[in-house]
């Protein structure tokens, strides 16, 4: 969305409403964004999920909102105190699967960390080929950007989006999944955590 205003997160959603808070809803029309995500989600994450992490360096702490896109996740600095230029990691070991530009969702990266499972970061700051090549491989501690506005974002935050397509190497919204960090679930319709530490810790 377009607003300029820096605000909190809560005042941003008061401002615009629950819809096209993000580029996710403005990118997958037609998407049903209704609660079969989550009943899906429990069905698939019995199939070997890696144990994913934010996206963020050891012990930084960040505030995760789903507003009316859940699964996916907008994600700022604890307090939204300025997000943008931040390191963004990659969740898990694995090999960059896409890198493109896009006007919803800007400079946009997937990876692939096999059994069938992705993530997207969506809005980074620098072109998406910055840090990371498409066929690189990546640790969990590999920066592969920073958090920006690029796509239709109004103000500085990563949009993130766990996936799982059974077949094929390039995903997109339809292939969400409720988010899970460190084993512990972060989904469900506007919801926010305002406090989530990072255990992105392995070298
Ligand atoms: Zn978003």
């Amino acid at each position: 969305m377009r607003t300029t205003k820096r605000t909190t997160t809560r005042s941003a959603m008061a401002a615009i409403g629950t819809a096209g808070v993000c580029a996710a809803l403005l990118t997958a029309p037609g998407l049903a964004q209704a609660a079969p995500h989550d009943q899906r989600d429990d069905r698939v994450s019995a199939a070997a999920k890696p144990a994913f992490q934010m996206p963020f360096p050891c012990g930084t702490k960040w505030q995760l909102n789903t507003w009316g896109h859940s699964p996916a996740l907008d994600m700022v600095v604890k307090g939204n105190t300025g997000s943008d230029g931040k390191p963004v990691l990659a969740s898990a070991k694995g090999t960059v699967s896409a890198t493109y530009k896009d006007t919803g969702s800007g400079n946009t990266i997937q990876v692939s960390h096999g059994g069938g499972w992705f993530t997207a970061y969506y809005h980074l700051k620098d072109a998406p080929t910055k840090y990371v090549q498409k066929g690189d491989k990546v640790k969990a501690s590999t920066k592969i950007g920073r958090i920006g506005t690029s796509g239709n974002s109004g103000w500085a935050h990563l949009h993130y989006e766990q996936r799982y397509l059974a077949s094929g190497n390039f995903t997109d919204e339809r292939h969400r999944k409720a988010v899970h960090f460190n084993g512990v679930r972060y989904t469900g319709s506007n919801k926010e955590w305002p406090s989530v530490t990072s255990r992105n810790c392995v070298a």
